[in-house]
């Protein structure tokens, strides 16, 4: 963690509060808070994974990416999820850096996973799988995969694996292309990589896009991929179609890795006419949020279905741009919201009407507790964060996470 970060943590404008469930089943709904705050961010992200819709979807040994990541960080949520890792062939359904994670984690020695903070329960289970072979297949070409180079390379230097792709036949010059997709058809025009030691291989394929999934016993067995041609291949929006060819590919687990979606929230429609999410987003102009309009015919521009800002609430993270972007994107796209709202602050712009008698955190605070919750502040996170730094350092890692809430709150107040 960065000194100037830390250090922000524990200044007085800022007040780090946990263990408070908001807008969740169960939890406080959203709109409680506009009693005690003059503004709301959402900042909250895309949680759902995205569906495929497609026939077979349900059957056993399908997992979307979502589950696999979570699971395998140690997110609460997830630690209940069952992998079955005893088959050879694993397919991947996306192009994007999820699914490179996914078959990173999938092919990478345990041993140098044991290094990470990957979590144990993930470790002993990936110690135990059988999976030898990764297909990791996109609908579109190579110039379109979301993927970054650096990702690209890693799984490229995975030790005993061997990494191949079937690249399309009119791949361009890579000369002619910009920097990055230059890049990133380099390297996957050197593949094959086959290392000395033969483990495992990693196969990249493009161009197909799923259509069904068979098994039997209700568990998945194979894919069934329609071949598709692009439109306009040197476009990296390039629409395709299907060459009405399809192939069937063996697979004894899939992973879906097509994006994720943000959910509202109990309470967010009460916050202002209109607020919901469109397309997995919350609507805004530079991270504040907006109503959104329609009519019943013929375009509407962005702008005139931006219909008016809501006081007061504001969005940041993937609930406001969608999944996309890395660490530094987001960020970037957080300083603008922070930016709008202490604009709109200094401007004198009309934000939330507190009625509570005691405002901020001092008066949610009772309401928190008068409903169960029992809010943990900065000083117990960082009881929590030494717990699990002491457990990793015993077992030679960087830091081993806790993954029952419970057990975490028992460290709070040591
Ligand atoms: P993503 O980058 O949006 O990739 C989604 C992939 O799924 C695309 O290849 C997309 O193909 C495909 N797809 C979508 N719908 C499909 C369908 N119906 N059938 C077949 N394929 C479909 O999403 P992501 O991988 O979840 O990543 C989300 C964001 O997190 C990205 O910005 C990523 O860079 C970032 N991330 C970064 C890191 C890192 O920095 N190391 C790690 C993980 C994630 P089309 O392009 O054809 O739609």
């Amino acid at each position: 963690m960065q000194h100037g970060f830390e250090e922000s943590l524990t200044s007085p404008n800022f007040r780090f509060i946990g263990g408070v469930a908001l807008g969740t089943e169960g939890g406080i709904p959203v709109d409680v808070l506009s009693r005690y705050y003059d503004g709301i961010i959402f900042a909250y992200g895309a949680a759902k994974s995205r569906k495929l819709g497609i026939p077979g979807e349900e059957l056993q040994g399908i997992y979307p990416s979502g589950d696999f990541v979570g699971w395998y960080n140690g997110l609460p949520s997830h630690r209940h999820h069952r992998f079955n890792l005893q088959g050879e062939n694993a397919v991947i359904i996306g192009h994007g850096n999820v699914a490179l994670d996914v078959a990173r984690i999938l092919l990478t020695p345990p041993s140098v996973l044991a290094k990470t903070d990957i979590t144990n329960f993930a470790l002993e289970k990936l110690e135990q799988s059988r999976v030898k072979n990764v297909y990791v297949v996109g609908r579109r070409g190579v110039l379109q995969a979301s993927f970054t180079v650096k990702e690209l390379r890693e799984l490229t230097n995975i030790p005993n694996v061997m990494f191949d792709t079937t690249l399309p036949d009119d791949l361009p010059d890579p000369k002619k292309l910009p920097r990055i997709q230059q890049r990133i058809v380099q390297l996957l025009k050197k593949a094959p990589f086959t290392p000395e030691q033969l483990g495992k291989t990693c196969k990249i394929e493009f161009l197909l896009s799923p259509i069904q999934f068979n098994g039997s016993q209700k568990h998945v067995e194979s894919v069934i991929f329609q071949k598709q041609r692009l439109l306009d291949p040197l476009n990296p929006a390039s629409k395709i179609e299907a060459t009405g060819e399809s192939i069937e590919m063996n697979a004894d687990m899939v992973f879906t890795s097509i994006g994720y979606t943000a959910l509202p929230l109990h309470g967010m429609s009460r916050l202002g006419p209109g607020i919901d999410l469109v397309r997995g987003i919350i609507p805004n102009v530079n991270g504040h949020v907006h109503t959104t309009a329609t009519k019943d015919f013929g375009y509407v521009t962005r702008d005139a279905a931006m219909t008016e800002s809501v006081p007061g609430v504001y969005v940041s993270g993937w609930v406001k741009t969608g999944p996309t972007g890395v660490i530094a994107t987001t960020m970037y796209s957080a300083f603008e919201t922070g930016d709008t709202l202490v604009t709109d602050w200094n401007e004198g712009k009309q934000f939330l009407q507190p009625t509570a008698e005691v405002k901020g955190w001092d008066g949610f605070k009772s309401e928190v507790t008068s409903r169960g919750s029992i809010p943990v502040e900065w000083s117990g996170w960082k009881n929590i964060e030494s717990e699990e730094f002491r457990r990793g350092e015993a077992v030679g890692k960087e830091r081993e996470k806790i993954v029952d809430v419970q057990e975490m709150m028992d460290f709070v107040s040591t």
